[in-house]
């Protein structure tokens, strides 16, 4: 986390922009949750972080900031907020997939969807601006607990 948080200061330097105190504290809570958060849910961690009672603009304005740079990303479906481990790489060909039972988001690779979006589009006339690809459902980690408990039950004969 320190790495990802030096680099995400090193970025904002080479585009002359700063990493204030505020939007390094809630790019660390959004790291270190490892999970999309609702911006309600970063006010209080970063409240319990820094000792001390935050107004909800004091979030919004960095959570802005951070999206702008593309350290952050959010999810159009949940409007919750994620951290993005690797700001300086291209994000035309991501899919993210949103889990409805644990909360928890991936951003994966796909580009397949961006290619056929972009095709699909077209062939309507329609130039396309801005593309986010969300697919809702349930990840392999809650598969898998799912998958236990079905088969505990099975056992118990
Ligand atoms: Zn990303
Ligand atoms: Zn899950």
């Amino acid at each position: 986390m320190r790495k990802a948080l030096a680099a995400a200061e090193a970025m904002c330097a080479q585009r002359g922009e700063r990493l204030t105190e505020i939007r390094r504290a809630a790019y660390a809570e959004l790291l270190e949750a490892g999970q999309p958060l609702s911006a309600y849910e970063l006010l209080q961690r970063l409240q319990s972080r820094l000792d001390k009672p935050l107004a909800p603009p004091t979030v919004y304005r960095p959570l802005e900031f951070l999206v702008q740079q593309g350290l952050a990303h959010r999810l159009e479906s949940t409007h919750a907020f994620m951290a993005c481990d690797h700001p300086a790489d291209h994000h035309h060909q991501v899919l993210y997939l949103v889990c409805t039972d644990c909360g928890g988001a991936e951003e994966v690779r796909a580009p397949a969807v961006d290619g056929l979006i972009a095709q699909t589009a077209s062939s309507h006339g329609f130039v396309l601006k801005r593309q986010v690809t969300e697919v809702q459902g349930r990840c392999g980690d809650c598969n898998e607990q799912t998958d236990k408990s079905g088969g505990d039950q099975g056992g118990g004969r």
